[in-house]
């Protein structure tokens, strides 16, 4: 019972993060004007609206004008309600977890932002870090204290980068902020398969294109937890 309500809540909070970043991209509020067809602009309908269902029974085009509507969607509403569920298997109904998928909710929000615009909210990117800093602040202040010179030297490598505007400053605080509440050692094998999906993912459009590297982040981190918890099961 308790997994199927991750599982939905999963489901549930990843559409509403690729709503809020489409949202994000066209300068619109959050709450007006109600879900509508991109294509017609045709408001939907309740049932439309149903994570992965609402898809499937359109047969994955829009009722009103049978424009094709993206698989992006479904598949982030089905991926993250498993992943919400296998997080509530072993952390149980617990505020533990519900920060937890709450912090993998604020990564694919921010993903998904910098993926359409190249940038993110700075409310939500601020606002969360020193949220999530602070409600694993024990966590933080241990990795800190366990690898404060580390921290400055990645850091420092980062600002390098910054300056020759290479990378985002988002960039290094959701690596500042992964870090920090996972530990340094973890951070930096987030890290490394982020550079290495974000290279498999861009090495074709050559040096001078720019491309987000904040869903290839948000890509490695989700990878390592999955990796980690289906070892454990
Ligand atoms: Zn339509």
């Amino acid at each position: 019972m308790q997994e199927f309500l991750f599982f939905s809540l999963g489901a549930c909070c990843a559409s509403f993060a690729v709503c809020c970043a489409d949202r994000f991209a066209k300068g619109q509020s959050l709450l007006f004007p109600g879900s509508y067809c991109d294509h017609c602009f045709h408001p939907l309908t309740w049932w439309q609206l149903i994570p992965v269902v609402g898809w499937l029974l359109q047969g994955g085009k829009c009722f009103f004008c049978h424009a094709k509507i993206s698989i992006l969607s479904p598949c982030l509403e089905l991926f993250y309600a498993c992943l919400f569920a296998l997080l509530c298997s072993f952390y149980g109904l617990t505020l533990f977890a519900l920060i937890l998928c709450a912090f993998q909710l604020w990564l694919l929000v921010l993903a998904l932002e910098d993926r359409l615009t190249m940038s993110v909210s700075t409310y939500l990117l601020y606002g969360g870090a020193a949220l999530f800093i602070a409600a694993f602040w024990r966590t933080a202040w241990l990795t800190l204290c366990q690898n404060g010179l580390e921290l400055a030297g990645i850091l420092l490598f980062l600002f390098g980068l910054q300056f020759k505007r290479k990378f985002g400053s988002a960039d290094t605080i959701v690596i500042l902020t992964l870090m920090l509440l996972n530990g340094f050692y973890f951070g930096s094998k987030v890290l490394f398969l982020a550079a290495c999906i974000f290279l498999l993912l861009h090495w074709t459009k050559g040096p001078a294109a720019k491309a987000a590297f904040l869903p290839s982040l948000t890509a490695g981190y989700v990878c390592l937890v999955l990796f980690n918890q289906i070892l454990r099961l």
